[in-house]
């Protein structure tokens, strides 16, 4: 299987480790931790760890239509709006058989979603034995967005982070390896994101006037943003942090990040439940 390319000097998922004590202000959204390419290096490595990654995926896939294997992958994607997580599910994820992905997108709750509790939309969206889940945003939108807009009393928020720790622990103890993924942009780089979509009418169905509402409240989210980092930060399920104003680094480092979860998991091809000569001589004479 291959290692990791040497133009990482380290792996992203040590580089990007959210440790204790890091402070969201201090992220420099626009560096390429451990990696010592460049722009120009990112197509064809991407191509490449994108062939890995998916052969790791139908492997996944294989052991949980055949095997019984009834373990899963779940990628969370939490960032400001231009962060670039559509990115990430297109070039990224775009790379797995559609087949054992189970892709989710959390905006506004629905009526019904909020007639029940903020976990049960996200129970609903778990991804299947052998599958990739991807939350594109997550449940800690229910301690970021409510967090920061008092949509909910402080006491109700201030509870979910043990909650979903709780909740998370559970996941993982079932057999879910869970890959948190925290993007960071910069605000130069957004408003410079922003002004692009409307530069281009192919482009416009990404603007929503509302973002820039969210803007005006950087300061408040970095804060929410640091006690998401702070709380739900655990050896079963850590953070990493991305810096996202190089899209091509950010989409290297997730692709890592998800082969480093699928290797970890030893997989291999599941033997045949068949006697293959028996079944190659009958084949020969059908
Ligand atoms: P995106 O902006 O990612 O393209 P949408 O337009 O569908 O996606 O909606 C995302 C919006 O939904 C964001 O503004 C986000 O803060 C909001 N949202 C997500 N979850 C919640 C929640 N639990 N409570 C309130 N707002 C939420």
């Amino acid at each position: 299987m291959a290692e990791l390319p040497d133009l990482w000097t380290h792996h992203p998922s040590s580089v990007l480790a959210f440790r204790p004590g890091n402070r969201v202000t201090d992220i420099d959204a626009g560096a390429t931790p451990g990696f010592r390419g460049d722009k120009a290096d990112a197509p064809a490595l991407q191509a490449e760890r994108n062939a890995v990654f998916a052969d790791l995926q139908e492997m996944l896939y294989a052991n949980g239509k055949t095997a019984g294997d009834h373990r899963s992958v779940l990628l969370v994607l939490q960032g400001m709006d231009t962060a670039g997580k559509g990115g990430i599910v297109g070039h990224v994820v775009g790379a797995a058989n559609p087949m054992g992905v189970r892709y989710t997108s959390f905006g506004v709750p629905t009526a019904e979603e909020r007639a029940h509790h903020y976990l049960w939309r996200i129970r609903n969206a778990l991804p299947p034995a052998g599958h990739i889940g991807v939350f594109d945003r997550s449940h800690y939108e229910d301690v970021l967005v409510v967090r920061v807009r008092n949509l909910v009393a402080p006491e109700v928020w201030g509870a979910r982070y043990d909650e979903i720790n709780a909740f998370e622990k559970e996941l993982v103890d079932a057999g879910t390896t869970i890959v948190k993924v925290a993007m960071f942009v910069s605000p130069e780089e957004q408003k410079q994101r922003l002004a692009a979509r409307l530069e281009r009418p192919d482009k416009y169905w990404k603007y929503n006037p509302g973002d820039l509402d969210e803007r005006k409240l950087w300061p408040q989210y970095q804060e929410a943003y640091q006690a998401v980092l702070d709380k739900t930060n655990t050896d079963y399920a850590p953070w990493h942090v991305v810096p996202c104003d190089r899209k091509w680094y950010s989409r290297l480092a997730v692709t890592e990040l998800l082969i480093e979860a699928l290797r970890a998991m030893d997989l291999s091809w599941p033997p045949a439940d068949f006697d293959v000569e028996a079944e190659r001589a009958r084949v020969e004479q059908a």
